[in-house]
């Protein structure tokens, strides 16, 4: 493996703490040498290395024609860099060296001066650091979950899981890219901001978030998303890390749409009216109330069958639904043929005039039955105006109320909106 250290004229600001010695070369050979050379070459006098070794080059068996060359240079001033050889073997082990010589007179003669350090420990934390390195982008590319390195959103590195989970076409379509902001839904890019910034600013969340993306191939997905900080290439980066969950997400909002849906009408059911009104944001707010049944309903089921009836039920929600949805009012199933309705803050009025209108689109609907026979069908309804309803008691009131205006409705012959005085409300639920 190459080792790319940029060991020039000087030496890095490195905390050595390997040997440094000196050596005297004449005529290509040894003359002298110091006793830090004599350890670094593995000998223990220097007798013993000037003894053994004539030619320089028997000290780096492995590099001696590269080093005949840098001696002549060297030799001829015409050298002004040190050298890194690596993986000499000496008594077994493989050291490196970096050497730096510079021009002298010896005896009337040129002569070299080679310091020489003993560079073994930062070469290995070099090709350890490496390898970690090589190793890590090994594992981000043929990871099974999407991984994305970026600064201030620019993409540095991506996998190609990331890329495929995203339909981006390819790893450098992705690099390409400004801003990996443009994925994240508009409606979501300052809390994606606000997020880096808090990792970047050492307070890493220690939960995933599920987060939307807008991919490139125009879906919408789901993700589970960890991000980090690391350290890439010498920087802070940002590693973001996703794991596609789109099917989970849309199955648990299936699964709370149905559990606070009625299936036939598709408005609330009965347990999520109650968890409306339980909501803080609807506490304390004055409410009126509707409950709306549709008349003479078993005749239709026992003229026209039961799934007649069922077209009857949903053409009812729908009309409640428009004319009750755009005041920010909810409507739910209460019971077989029955609906109840909220609007927050409807003026005394309003609700009554609401409850008309329902009362004559609705009968002015027109029905088919067997041998597509055409009908009509009318509802009555109760409304009691302006409650505040802060507990399940009063809750409970408002409702039994209404059911009292709503029977009256019918006991006034049915297809009319009967209204709960105001007055009387307050004396009740006071
Ligand atoms: P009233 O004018 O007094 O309200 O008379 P009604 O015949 O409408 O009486 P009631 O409200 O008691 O009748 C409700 C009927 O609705 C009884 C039940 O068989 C029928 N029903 C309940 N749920 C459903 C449903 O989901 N589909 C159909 N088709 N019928 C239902
Ligand atoms: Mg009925
Ligand atoms: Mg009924």
């Amino acid at each position: 493996m190459s080792i790319q250290l940029d060991l020039t004229t000087t030496m890095p600001c490195q905390n050595f703490d390997s040997a440094q010695g000196h050596m005297t070369l004449q005529d290509h050979r040894v003359v002298d040498v110091d006793d830090n050379i004599v350890k670094i070459f593995g000998y223990t006098t220097r007798e013993e290395l000037l003894d053994n070794i004539d030619f320089v080059y028997a000290l780096v068996p492995n590099h001696q024609s590269l080093a005949k060359k840098r001696y002549l240079e060297a030799i001829k001033c015409k050298l002004n860099k040190g050298k890194v050889y690596t993986d000499i073997s000496v008594n077994g082990r493989n050291i490196s060296i970096f050497c730096l010589s510079h021009i002298i007179e010896l005896n009337g003669k040129p002569a070299l001066q080679v310091t020489i350090i003993d560079i073994t420990s930062v070469v290995e934390d070099q090709r350890k650091s490496n390898e970690t390195d090589r190793m890590y982008r090994k594992l981000l590319s043929t990871s099974k979950q999407g991984i994305l390195i970026h600064r201030s959103f620019r993409p540095i590195m991506v996998n190609q899981t990331w890329v495929e989970q995203q339909g981006a076409d390819s790893i450098e379509q992705v690099l390409a890219m400004d801003s990996i902001l443009s994925i994240v839904p508009e409606d979501q890019r300052s809390a994606a901001i606000r997020r880096c910034e808090n990792i970047l600013n050492g307070n890493t969340p220690n939960f995933s978030s599920v987060v939307a993306n807008q991919c490139f191939d125009g879906t919408h997905k789901y993700f589970n998303l960890y991000d980090n900080v690391i350290n890439w290439e010498g920087e802070d980066a940002i590693q973001v890390i996703l794991e596609e969950v789109t099917d989970k997400v849309l199955l648990e909002r299936e699964l709370l749409h149905r559990a606070m849906h009625d299936d036939l009408t598709h408005v609330f059911n009965r347990r999520a009216i109650y968890d409306w009104f339980k909501k803080p944001v609807n506490q304390h707010m004055e409410m009126s109330c509707m409950l709306i049944d549709i008349d003479d309903f078993k005749s239709i089921n026992d003229r026209f069958g039961h799934a007649v009836g069922d077209t009857v039920i949903i053409q009812l929600a729908d009309t409640i639904k428009t004319h009750v949805e755009l005041l920010g009012g909810i409507v739910g199933r209460w019971g077989g043929e029955e609906f109840i309705v909220f609007i927050p803050k409807a003026k005394s009025a309003h609700t009554k005039i609401i409850g008309e209108r329902i009362c004559h689109t609705f009968s002015q609907h027109t029905f088919f039955g067997i041998n597509r026979r055409a009908f009509t069908t009318s509802v009555s309804i109760g409304v009691t105006n302006q409650c505040v309803c802060d507990s399940d008691n009063t809750i409970n009131t408002l409702i039994r109320m209404t059911d009292d205006a709503l029977y009256r409705a019918k006991a006034g012959g049915k297809n009319q909106v009967s209204i709960n005085d105001d007055l009387v409300c307050d004396e009740v639920l006071a």
